[in-house]
């Protein structure tokens, strides 16, 4: 059994854990930026081991590529640095939009977020989706705008432009002094010095910053009209924006945002800072029980991401957990909320500098990974004891529906038993229609009915064939009548099917069909959004 610590000890850890998500649009910079964070904090001494993963990849088609970050090592989709006196979790999210539920639900695992985005793009597709999300559950967001070294668009539109994607005031922080070839560094707003650039490697330069004031007289003499501009726009800002307040920023009311180039090493000390400096710390966690608060002298974390390991022979998976109270201790024995099983530690793991050390303890903002074959489902919640159930992790009604069956009858189980496991594993959803006996899949891109379709073929030798399936939408249902509940089932068993977990959901080929449904029982809700296992 686990020897708990003192509740200050707890607490104490709690304040210095940050956990946030890196999200942006593909090619923005989020992997470059992710490994100069890594180098900044000592995690790694060379920038280059996130990268060459990387490479690889694009040398592939685009859904092997998929497939391929399916396989890299669980490590690099967590990892943990220590910077100053905190210890800081950086979750990666996947950057293709098939897998956005994938993201979604990553950043119910996080108390903030880092925004990446490229400046001579702006604000693209994938990140507005990103944002949405973030919105809808206040979390703090930190903006970084990166490729100043690049020729770009004009600071002034970038801020207009992500302010109107996020809905909420941006505040900058520091801000440009030129761009592309003339780019010579950031002006730190609040104490009017630059940090002036320099091209940056895969190594930490030796030198400190250099800062320097702006009313230098040198520096005027040598940046001249580039200077002058900024320092306009500078005024400009200020007289338009309000200025920084740290309540609204960890209200996701306010972003502030950080201007320079991570592949030239430039700006990334200042993210590093932000974090220890503003981002908040884990604060208390609603379950349908009761508030959860970190402090608490028991244990109790959330799935919230399931991954199949490495080795497709195996079939095991890692599940990931953020801790949300109490105290980790390796070969503790968790209860599943959801069925009371037993859970043994003894393998977990932790992902401190991108190894996949074996874990010792862990506390509240941590990401601990448990490998498991089958045993634990997104969304479950885990405890000493005490049943608990977290709430918010998000489920999706899919947007494009398939008949899936087997090429070869004699391997209808192994189809079965791999769709069940691809579905618990948020890969895909996964419907048993009441009637037939056809599996139905439902997803939002096409890719992730073809990596399925490839996992099944290759990780349970079951050869798959799609089919176009009637359905264009599909509803949760509840009622607060379970008589009625079981009527509306019986009564339109031909639209019914069961998702991985037994809920029951409502099929319709057309919008009309669910209106109507829907006026016809008015004591049904239908969902589009799952919320807890
Ligand atoms: P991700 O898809 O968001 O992870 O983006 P990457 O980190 O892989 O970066 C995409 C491309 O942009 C790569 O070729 C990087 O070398 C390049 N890149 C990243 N940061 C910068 C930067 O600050 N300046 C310039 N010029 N290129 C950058």
């Amino acid at each position: 059994m686990s020897n708990h610590p003192p509740v200050s000890t707890i607490e104490k850890e709690v304040g210095r854990r940050r956990s946030f998500a890196i999200i942006s649009h593909p090619d923005a910079g989020k992997t470059t930026l992710t490994e100069k964070l890594l180098l900044y904090a000592g995690a790694i001494q060379i920038a280059g081991s996130v990268k060459a993963r990387k490479a690889s990849r694009h040398a592939t088609s685009d859904w092997m590529e998929i497939e391929k970050q399916r396989g890299i090592s669980v490590a690099s989709s967590v990892m943990q640095m220590e910077y100053r006196d905190c210890i800081i979790n950086l979750l990666d999210t996947p950057g293709h939009q098939d897998f956005s539920e994938d993201t979604y639900r990553v950043l119910t695992a996080v108390d903030s977020a880092l925004m990446v985005i490229d400046a001579a793009n702006g604000v693209e597709a994938q990140t507005r989706r990103l944002i949405e999300v973030c919105r809808a559950r206040n979390t703090p967001l930190i903006t970084f705008i990166n490729k100043m070294d690049r020729e770009v668009k004009r600071p002034l539109d970038l801020m207009d432009e992500i302010e109107e994607a996020l809905g909420m005031s941006v505040v900058p922080i520091t801000w440009p002094v030129g761009m592309g070839k003339s780019f010579s560094g950031v002006i730190d707003i609040a104490s009017s010095q630059m940090r002036m650039f320099k091209a940056g490697e895969d190594r930490i330069g030796h030198q400190a910053d250099q800062l320097v004031s702006v009313s230098d007289a040198d520096l005027k003499n040598k940046l001249g009209e580039s200077l002058e501009t900024a320092l306009t726009e500078v005024e400009l800002v200020q007289g338009a924006m309000p200025s920084f307040d740290l309540e609204a920023f960890l209200n996701g009311q306010q972003s502030p945002v950080f201007f320079g180039s991570a592949i030239n090493n430039f700006g990334v000390q200042e993210i590093l800072n932000t974090l220890v400096e503003l981002a908040p710390a884990p604060k208390s966690r609603s379950t349908i029980q009761r508030e959860v608060l970190p402090s608490e002298k028991n244990f109790s974390a959330v799935v919230f991401k399931i991954q199949a390991n490495m080795d497709p022979a195996h079939r095991d998976r890692v599940a990931f957990l953020r801790i949300c109270s109490g105290y980790f201790e390796r070969g503790m024995r968790l209860k599943i909320s959801r069925n009371g099983k037993e859970v043994r530690t003894n393998n977990a793991l932790s992902f401190l500098s991108q190894r996949r050390d074996i874990l010792d303890e862990a506390f509240p903002g941590d990401i601990i990974g448990i490998p498991n074959h089958g045993l634990l489902q997104l969304g479950d919640t885990l405890t000493e004891g005490e049943k608990l159930q977290f709430t918010g992790l998000p489920f999706f009604a899919p947007e494009i529906f398939k008949m899936v069956e087997t090429a070869d009858p004699l391997r209808t189980k192994q189809l079965r038993d791999g769709l069940m496991q691809l579905g618990e594993e948020g890969a895909i959803q996964v419907f048993k229609p009441m009637l037939g006996g056809q599996m139905l899949l439902g997803a939002f891109g096409q890719l992730q009915f073809e990596v399925v379709a490839h996992r099944l073929k290759s990780e349970y030798n079951a050869e798959v064939r799609l089919l176009p399936a009637r359905y264009s939408l599909s509803r949760w249902v509840s009622s607060k009548d379970p008589a009625m509940l079981k009527k509306f089932i019986n009564d339109n068993s031909h639209r019914m099917s069961e998702d991985v977990v037994g809920a029951p959901v409502f099929l319709a080929a057309h919008r009309s069909e669910l209106e109507v449904a829907q006026q016809l029982w008015k004591d049904i809700e239908f969902h589009a959004l799952r919320e807890h296992a």
